[in-house]
């Protein structure tokens, strides 16, 4: 191991048993830390406690040994370090970027239903309507001393001011894959197209973002390989990452597997598991050459539609 040698992680969140996308993802990320002659490291994504199984981690190892990948030990698991992005969140405190939030979701949902036309960000969700954004000080102590729950909101117009002031020039990042809109290479990074973007959840006190970019960070990550479901919400990590004075890693975001109708797989709609896969007798090279990655080298195939049948 070099000091300067590559740092790849694939990053499952365990609220469910893997699938086919998730194999395509894994070997992808397997495949470019080749490549790249990268270390490759394991993390669990597991801060959502309500959602998230210790069984399904115990089935990511099974299914991600099975895939013939192999990483690091120890493996990080965010639930352990909720510390580290309390301490994150501090930072943006004392930068005056982040308010609390105790709408709840039906109070944001009719907000909402009396603006036609409302916007709505990457993933299809209304933007936050700004509703607790325009309390007092003295209200939010008062209603937060009084134990009404609250979410953690980044001010996303003034978090991208100062962000762009620290920088010293527009925010991007680069793309060596392509998002899905094409965009590829130099990136400008539009993060008020998501608005402002929950940074701390009313029950864990963090967030997807928020946790990823510190871990990101803490295990030098050099290059961050996913799906293009997620290549917007790297305009938000852009912009924590500048805040908070995190490294920029270099972005590689595949396509999706999707079915034969187009859609993309997903745990919830229990598309064939990876397990149940295995338990019918399929093995990991069936797996691989379904998937088109039966070739050796560097060259990432594209995901085929339909890849089970
Ligand atoms: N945990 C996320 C997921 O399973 C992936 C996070 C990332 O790669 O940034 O979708």
């Amino acid at each position: 191991m070099t000091s300067n040698q590559p740092v790849i992680r694939f990053a499952p969140s365990p609220t469910g048993e893997l699938h086919l996308g998730h194999a395509y993802s894994a070997l992808f990320t397997q495949d470019k830390a080749r490549e790249l002659d990268a270390r490759l490291l394991l993390r669990i994504e597991d801060i959502d406690l309500v959602r998230c199984r210790a069984g399904f981690i115990q089935g990511i190892f099974d299914d991600l040994e099975w895939l013939g990948l192999e990483w690091e030990v120890p493996v990080r698991r965010q639930s352990e370090h909720f510390a580290d992005y309390r301490a994150a969140l501090s930072r943006l405190e004392a930068l005056g970027l982040v308010y609390p939030c105790f709408a709840t979701r039906t109070e944001i949902k009719s907000a909402v239903a009396t603006r036609p036309g409302h916007p709505r960000d990457p993933d299809g969700t209304p933007v936050y309507p700004g509703l607790s954004k325009s309390l007092s000080e003295t209200e939010r102590e008062a209603r937060s001393a009084a134990g009404e729950p609250f979410a953690v909101r980044l001010d996303m117009a003034r978090a991208q001011r100062l962000a762009r002031e620290i920088a010293g020039s527009p925010v991007t990042f680069h793309e060596h894959q392509r998002g899905p809109g094409g965009e590829t290479g130099d990136v400008k990074v539009d993060a008020a197209i998501w608005g402002d973007v929950v940074v701390a959840r009313k029950d864990i006190k963090t967030s997807y973002h928020l946790a990823v970019v510190v871990d990101d960070a803490f295990q030098g990550i050099t290059d961050v390989t996913r799906g293009q479901d997620l290549f917007y919400a790297t305009y938000v990590h852009r912009i924590l990452q500048v805040l908070l004075e995190l490294p920029e890693p270099q972005y590689h975001h595949h396509e999706l597997v999707r079915d034969t109708a187009g859609r993309r797989l997903s745990k919830s709609a229990r598309d064939q598991s990876l397990r149940a896969l295995r338990e019918s007798g399929i093995t990991a090279s069936d797996i691989k050459a379904q998937l088109g990655f039966n070739t050796k080298g560097t060259d990432h195939p594209r995901p085929k539609k339909n890849p089970a049948e």
